[in-house]
């Protein structure tokens, strides 16, 4: 980043709830078990309250509430007692009533944080990141623009989001990645949301300004809407950034708007002049009683929250010796954790000795091969099961760690039984001393000049004839096993 700059940025995650019906009505939120939102016919789950028929009442959905608390709780915020839905007023087609139903300035949490830990220049930095507040809301529906006409689809309106607000706290696209990220992993830890991006159920508009280094007043901003993906919300500051900092030098000024990513040509670009608050003429809702939450109910949701992706990290470091990078890449996201998990308890007795080694295959080829692909592990080839024959069989001395993370690759690309792979690919590792033996002293007969100089005190010269050897070996010995005989067989 330009050292004569400071950029200032905050975020606003949209987070699709994951309950069964709307937050207004008893359409259901989503497609029915095993179906996808996009398999749905136009207007499928629409009722008189969410296509905003004149005269249905909107009516609460408790779980709404829950989940916003448990998000709430789950970012250190502190929960209204009495918090306040309000109108929205704005004119778009898929909005049909006219206004969207959000909460403006009584929302249900406020005053939270999130600690953010990333990797920037080599090193591990640490940070704290102001939650400004969350509040539970509709979504809107969806047009699609034809040719001469336009088509409006109403199965996402009053669909229930929660807004997380962040405090303009990050200073580089780094942060702000590593806080979705660290948000993502939060709300589906705690089962709020699936957090699926493609689907958008898991979004964020990006608030970005740049001020001279030193300087107190922030800029003007502009806000990147609707971005679906850890990785372009960097590139999409990114590109701002430059965007802001090249105008301002060539004697521009930066305007208030809305701008859209184009990830395909890298860019943002102007969509529309962003409003004020004030725009949207803000008023309290008129159908829906302000919403109490009684020390019960919340204490009952207190007791209802699971443990904490940093927790979780804790205990993964303490418990098994892991470093604090490694439990952090494992808790990273719900379904890595949970396969972790699955493979130490399917090692029984023998977990907590190979729990490193687990950890060394997830957070290290898995999680490689994961980002290659840019897919969750749950629709990975390779199962707990597997990971687990791999390691026994690694612990044992069957297969070499090289060879290990040869059968995670094979796995991964067609699956199989672990033990017939190795068996056919010879990836098996030779700890015959008979045949070891053997191998080594064919590289002492054809090292004569070595021999003598290793003899003569060059110590250094072990690893070139253990080297050798393996070579000889096919690659396939047992390393400890194989550095033994070589030192035995030099001394003699
Ligand atoms: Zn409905």
């Amino acid at each position: 980043m330009n050292p004569e700059w400071e950029v200032v940025i905050g975020l606003e995650i949209h987070t699709q709830l994951a309950t069964k019906t709307k937050i207004f009505c008893g359409c259901p939120a989503g497609a029915p078990e095993g179906k996808s939102v996009a398999d749905l016919g136009p207007n499928a789950n629409t009722c008189p309250v969410c296509t905003g028929q004149p005269g249905a009442l909107p009516v609460l959905n408790r779980q709404v509430v829950e989940y916003a608390m448990k998000a709430g709780l789950a970012l250190d915020c502190e929960i209204r007692r009495e918090n306040v839905f309000s109108r929205k007023n704005y004119f778009y087609p898929d909005l049909p009533k006219g206004y969207q139903i959000s909460q403006f300035d009584l929302p249900i949490c406020e005053k939270g944080h999130v600690d953010i830990e990333y990797k920037f220049g080599g090193k591990e930095h640490t940070k704290r990141i102001g939650v400004t507040r969350i509040h539970m809301e509709e979504d809107a529906g969806k047009n699609l623009h034809m040719d001469e006409f336009s088509l409006v689809n109403l199965n996402r309106a009053c669909v229930p989001l929660i807004e997380i607000v962040s405090e303009p706290d990050m200073r580089s696209a780094e942060e702000a990645g590593a806080y979705m990220r660290t948000v993502h992993a939060i709300v589906t830890a705690i089962g709020v949301t699936d957090g699926n991006m493609q689907e958008g159920n898991f979004r964020c508009d990006a608030n970005v300004s740049v001020m001279p280094k030193g300087s107190t007043k922030f800029g003007t901003r502009a806000e990147i809407k609707n971005v679906n993906s850890f990785r372009f919300v960097e590139k999409a500051i990114e590109f701002e950034v430059d965007r802001q900092i090249a105008l301002i030098q060539s004697g521009g000024r930066v305007v208030q708007e809305t701008r859209l990513w184009d990830s395909a040509k890298g860019q943002t670009f102007s969509m529309r002049s962003k409003e004020e608050a004030h725009d949207y003429r803000y008023f309290p809702e008129p159908d829906l009683i302000p919403v109490h939450v009684d020390e019960k109910w919340l204490e009952k949701v207190k007791a209802s929250m699971p443990e904490l992706p940093t927790q979780k990290k804790a205990r993964y470091v303490t418990e098994f010796g892991l470093s604090g990078y490694d439990a952090g890449v494992l808790t990273s996201s719900s379904s890595l954790a949970i396969f972790f998990e699955e493979t130490l308890s399917l090692l029984g007795g023998a977990a907590k000795g190979l729990a490193k080694s687990v950890s060394n295959h997830v957070a290290g080829e898995i999680s490689r091969l994961l980002n290659e692909e840019m897919i969750d592990i749950t629709a990975a080839k390779l199962s707990p099961r597997h990971l687990a024959e791999i390691v026994k069989l690694q612990a044992g001395n069957s297969i070499s760690s090289t060879n290990a993370k040869t059968v995670i690759g094979l796995v991964w690309k067609n699956g199989g039984v672990v033990e017939k792979i190795i068996e056919t690919e010879g990836l098996a590792q030779v700890s015959d001393t008979g045949a070891l033996e053997k191998a080594v002293e064919g590289v002492i007969a054809a090292n004569p000049g070595q021999v003598a100089e290793y003899r003569a005190g060059k110590d250094k010269l072990l690893g070139f004839f253990v080297g050798q050897s393996m070579k000889a070996s096919g690659g396939k010995a047992n390393p400890t096993l194989l550095q033994e005989i070589v030192k035995k067989k030099l001394s003699s």
